[in-house]
């Protein structure tokens, strides 16, 4: 059976990235760049003073407290024009050009302006070091340099850099549409009470909203009975997607239809099965729908050549850990993200644990950040049936080796949620 780390590489193997398309600034927050963005000027484009105070030459201050003469007033966006002489200081204000001559800023508050002259000031120690107070001309980018590399996530502080590069538009690759499909006979509705022997359909509100809260265009599709017509239509509907998602129906019960009918809806197998828990009868494929993508400059309506396929074990917790690792994976790679596989970070297991069987576990576990940095600890849990214990857990810790006692204070990978 696959290993997790196998399975990982099928599916960023088998995933392209979707076409690239071009959005005004304001819409690309939380979209992944296309193409590199590189430095049309010097930033800061001149020297620039990074304090108010007084423009000065640093040889002036070999002796202090001394008084100088201030020769003119520098607000920011504008130019000062006069040269600062030996004895002479220009009145600067944080962001605006150095004058020619001086090469420090002596801050306000070290300063103090002499009584009964309007155009004298002093400067008190301690003395500054040339260049004190000044950002030089291209020292934060030098024109021609690439400041966001292609592939990466666009948060704030590259959309206030791709601002500062005067990108009005940027190329992006288009956003996943996602279609989740949960199936089985014994589902009803949320708002309908359960008869004998059937359960509410948590899955799909439960996929779709962990889809939408990592930022991606998630749609139910409503319940799939376990019968080969209603699959086919259902599975037809979300192939129309860039990635279709069910849940349930693809272990070894005598009505877990969905490899069946995705063979016969032409979706071809990638893997089935992974050896983890919870989680083990993930299925994975994909469909060629052999028609170009649309390279219309819309995020919405347009099919991708492709449909991936997951179908997720339909226990609530197996299908949440698989969305988790393996579904958002292959959602990296189609957005374009560099790096696509997830990233666990390590924290100290706060308490012992015992991963018994041959699989590696995810488990579902509290993680916090204390004076000693990340500490992680399982919650009680009793199975991948038992969603109301993720509640009380914000990650799961991936105990990788089976049949061993894990010690407090042993590192751990964690993956949050
Ligand atoms: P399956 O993978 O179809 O064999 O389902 C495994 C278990 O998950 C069964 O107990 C199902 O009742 C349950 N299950 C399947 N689909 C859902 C769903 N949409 N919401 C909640 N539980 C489900
Ligand atoms: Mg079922």
């Amino acid at each position: 059976m696959l290993s997790v780390s196998e399975a990982l590489d099928l599916i960023e193997r088998t995933v392209n990235p979707l076409l690239e398309f071009r959005v005004p600034l304001g819409e690309a927050l939380g979209l992944v760049l296309a193409d590199g963005a590189v430095a049309d000027l010097d930033s800061p484009p001149f020297d620039k003073a990074l304090m108010d105070g007084y423009a000065v030459q640093s040889t002036d201050l070999a002796r202090l407290p001394v008084e100088l003469t201030v020769i003119e007033e520098a607000l920011a966006g504008v130019v000062p024009w006069k040269v600062v002489g030996p004895g002479e200081a220009t009145r600067i204000m944080t962001g605006a050009p150095i004058p020619r001559g001086a090469d420090v800023v002596v801050p306000v508050e070290q300063t103090r302006l002499v009584a009964g002259s309007s155009c004298r000031v002093e400067i008190q120690p301690p003395s500054l070091v040339p260049g004190k107070h000044i950002l030089r001309r291209g020292e934060s980018t030098k024109a021609g340099t690439t400041v966001i590399p292609a592939g990466r996530l666009l948060r704030c502080t590259e959309i206030g850099c791709l601002a500062e590069l005067g990108r009005q538009t940027v190329r992006v690759i288009r956003r996943p549409r996602i279609a989740v499909l949960p199936t089985g006979d014994e589902l009803v509705p949320v708002g309908e009470k359960p008869g004998p022997g059937q359960i509410r359909n948590s899955n799909e509100a439960m996929l779709v909203a962990q889809l939408r809260q990592a930022g991606y265009d998630a749609f139910p599709l409503g319940i799939a009975r376990d019968n080969r017509h209603d699959l086919r239509t259902q599975i037809d509907r979300g192939l129309e997607y860039d990635v279709l998602v069910i849940s349930g129906g693809v272990s070894a019960g005598k009505v877990d239809l969905v490899p069946v009918v995705l063979a016969e809806a032409g979706v071809t197998q990638v893997f089935h099965k992974v050896r983890l828990k919870p989680g083990q009868p993930l299925w994975f494929g994909g469909i060629d729908r052999a028609q170009p993508e649309s390279t219309a400059p819309t995020n919405f309506g347009k099919m991708g050549k492709y449909c991936y396929v997951f179908g997720l074990p339909g226990n609530p917790v197996s299908s949440l850990v698989c969305c988790e690792l393996f579904v958002k994976t292959a959602l990296r790679r189609l957005g374009g993200l560099s790096e696509a596989r997830p990233k666990p970070i390590f924290a100290r297991l706060a308490t012992a644990y015992r991963n018994v069987g041959n699989r590696p576990t995810y488990h579902p576990a509290r993680l916090e950040w204390t004076s000693d940095g990340a500490q992680v600890t399982p919650v009680r849990w009793i199975g991948s049936a038992d969603l109301s214990a993720t509640v009380e857990a914000n990650a799961m810790i991936a105990f990788e080796e089976t049949d061993r006692e894990y010690t407090p204070g042993e590192l751990v990978a964690v993956h949050q949620w």
